[in-house]
């Protein structure tokens, strides 16, 4: 820590994750009573609503990130630290990294995020793709493209696998990838595949329940059915995966699907950081809070976003989707400005939910909003619109917005999709 830091007399808050949270956190400090530093083991800020688009070739990488220091440059108060935590000190109110460096705080909030689980299915972790970085989009995307290219030289006939890719999990990403893989798939590649039928591409989605994205009403939830179906997505419901191997994918009834490509999306759990620090944790091991986001029994320490189980209305944890961190973001950046000694009880988190919206596919999406709000529902193409609008709204930073835009523009006028390179790492010579 430098001098003037150590002499500044504002508060210190440290913040633990560049995600959602964090960043509107720090965005809604006030500069006056407090300062505040952003932790995070990558140098950037991951949009993950639209990494399938990164995997499925529509937008690149740089275009779904964000460095952090050129999302705090001009703040005063914010200052930025590479580096992965790994262990805290509550006592004496400081954090220790890695690489063995430690940070002392005076709040202390924990927005970490939350990981894939695997929810113990034997295989998953060694044979399944997940979508969660940057690195995991471009390791999906290579693969894929991979595994067409290696079939356009190779006799491609039986059922290797090589040409099906399973999606397990019917929620938003699961629908959102199977609906863009097949407009890869079946539109924007075969006129580059002359020797090919790419048409034999089988893509499955598989679902343990009757029915795609839970949050969504039936009538919307029927319609992503009918437009995946009609775009040539096999929709497997009321089936579990058993187990995964290298080749193939096992069902719950003892069937066998030989694929080569399995992308596990079917549900999260909190960060293990949670499990690291001696916090009280609940069901998906995620962080018990108050109502005012104050980690259970331990004054000055905070937790929001995916990694927290902050009470809804009902009771119940509220979900880990985007909204959710972001409001708490920005309900901690207030409460932690307050000056010192002046601080009342803090009005408890309330969250507001505006509604859901996911795209099935060029010229189909789905946007329901919140009875709160009307509960208007939108499908077809204007949900599709809307949900472009709200995503190159929050995307951060205008040259990601603009870079978005343009791809966005030029694919949906050639069906070309732009981003299809294979990325691996290379041996030198
Ligand atoms: C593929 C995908 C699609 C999604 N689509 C939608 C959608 O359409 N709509 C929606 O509302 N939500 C969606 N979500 C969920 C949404 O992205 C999350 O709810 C949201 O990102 C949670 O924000 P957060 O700030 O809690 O955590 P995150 O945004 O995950 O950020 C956590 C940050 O903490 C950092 N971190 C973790 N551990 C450490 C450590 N030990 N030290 C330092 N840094 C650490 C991570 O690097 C990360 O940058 C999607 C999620 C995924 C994965």
């Amino acid at each position: 820590m430098d001098s003037e830091a150590q002499h500044d007399p504002r508060r210190h808050v440290a913040i633990i994750g560049a995600g959602f949270a964090g960043l509107n956190l720090i965005a809604n400090l006030n500069p006056k009573h407090t300062r505040a530093t952003l932790i995070d083991q990558r140098n950037h800020h991951t949009f993950q609503p639209l990494l399938y688009q990164v995997a499925a070739a529509q937008l690149d990488a740089g275009d779904v990130a964000r460095h952090v220091r050129g999302i705090i440059a001009g703040r005063s108060h914010a200052r930025f630290r590479y580096g992965k935590v790994t262990a805290a000190d509550f006592d004496a109110h400081t954090l220790t990294f890695e690489d063995g460096g430690t940070l002392p705080y005076d709040d202390l909030v924990i927005a970490a995020g939350a990981v894939y689980s695997d929810f113990g299915v034997p295989g998953i972790k060694d044979h399944a793709f997940v979508l969660k970085s940057v690195s995991d989009a471009v390791r999906l995307r290579s693969h894929l493209l991979k595994q067409i290219e290696q079939a356009a030289h190779t006799d491609a006939s039986g059922d290797s696998g090589r040409m099906r890719i399973v999606i397990v999990g019917g929620g938003p990403t699961g629908v959102e990838l199977a609906g863009a893989l097949s407009e890869l798939a079946y539109h924007a590649m075969p006129k580059d595949y002359p020797d090919l039928d790419l048409h034999s591409v089988d893509i499955q989605l598989v679902e343990m329940t009757d029915a795609l994205l839970p949050s969504f009403s039936a009538k919307s939830q029927r319609y992503a059915e009918r437009v995946l179906k009609r775009r040539g997505v096999t929709l497997r419901m009321n089936t579990a995966v058993a187990a995964a191997e290298s080749d193939a994918v096992i069902l719950a009834d003892g069937e066998r699907i030989p694929t080569h490509t399995l992308v596990w999306a079917a549900g999260v759990e909190a960060h293990p950081l949670a499990g690291a620090l001696d916090v009280p944790t609940g069901p998906g091991g995620r962080i018990n809070v108050g109502s005012n986001l104050q980690v259970l029994d331990l004054p000055h320490v905070y937790a929001a976003g995916d990694i927290a189980a902050s009470p809804g209305p009902d009771g119940r944890p509220l979900p880990q989707v985007a909204p959710v961190a972001i409001q708490q973001g920005k309900y901690l950046g207030k409460i932690l400005s307050r000056e010192t000694g002046n601080r009342k009880p803090e009005p408890p988190f309330r969250y507001v939910d505006k509604g859901s919206m996911a795209i099935v596919g060029r010229n189909a999406g789905v946007a329901e909003l919140s009875k709160r709000f009307g509960g208007f529902a939108m499908r077809g193409f204007i949900g599709w619109l809307a949900w472009l609008v709200i995503h190159l709204i929050y995307l951060p930073g205008h040259m990601n917005r603009l870079s978005a835009f343009i791809r966005w523009s030029y694919e949906y006028v050639t069906w070309d999709k732009h981003a299809r390179l294979i990325h691996e790492p290379e041996t030198r010579g």
